[in-house]
């Protein structure tokens, strides 16, 4: 079921494109920390401004907790944030020169910089063989039957043992566009949707109804 899977996302995804923008290693890390709890659109706004004053670590550090909050203020959440992304420059600075390590597990080490972040920075930047599961990734992996977990840990999990060729950064972006477009949580497009035959969610709920009948 797995290459179905695939193939229908690829046709649908030809070319999946971030939708942060960013210009560096840097960049990309700190927008997709941005990107938690808000939307791709708002973070490019913000990044917009901040980048062009701050394109770096070194720049970013030379900034006041109080002006970075303000900066990324309608991000949401922007107290952790900018707390966790002055801590990530002061250890860029200090210990890799400003340079973002390779390793998502090194990656993940870093201030504001959790499994998921480390693993969708990591396949994007550098390639690495990872899956970072947010919630539409949680979510329709789920739905498909394609793994059975509870959490996205889990999901990451299951996912590199049944389905490693599958760990990169394109199958990534691919499910979570699908899931924000197509099978979306509160309304999936079930009707119009080549799995449906062999998707767990579409059959069960079938099997609710026909019961309920
Ligand atoms: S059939 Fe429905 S629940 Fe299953 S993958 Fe398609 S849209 Fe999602």
């Amino acid at each position: 079921m797995i290459n179905e899977v695939m193939e229908y996302l690829g046709r649908m995804f030809p070319n999946p494109k971030p939708e942060l923008n960013y210009e560096t290693d840097f960049q990309c890390l700190v927008a997709v920390i941005l990107s938690a709890q808000c939307t791709d659109k708002r973070v490019n706004v913000v990044t917009a401004e901040l980048f062009k004053k701050y394109p770096d670590s070194k720049s970013l550090s030379t900034l006041s907790l109080e002006e970075l909050e303000q900066k990324i203020y309608s991000t949401g959440f922007y107290r952790n944030k900018a707390k966790n992304i002055l801590a990530l420059c002061n250890i860029l600075n200090e210990k890799y020169d400003g340079v973002v390590p390779r390793d998502p597990d090194v990656l993940e080490t870093l201030p504001g910089v959790g499994r998921k972040t480390a693993n969708v920075v990591s396949s994007a930047l550098f390639g690495a063989e990872r899956i970072g599961v947010d919630t539409h990734i949680f979510r329709v992996t789920n739905r498909l039957g394609l793994v059975n977990a509870k959490n996205p840990l889990e999901v990451e999990k299951q996912w590199m043992k049944k389905y490693p060729n599958y760990c990169n950064h394109d199958v990534h972006f691919r499910l979570v566009l699908f899931g924000r477009y197509h099978c979306k949580a509160q309304k999936p497009n079930c009707e119009n949707c080549e799995l449906k035959k062999d998707c767990k969610y579409y059959n069960e709920k079938r099997g609710e109804e026909n019961v309920c009948r």
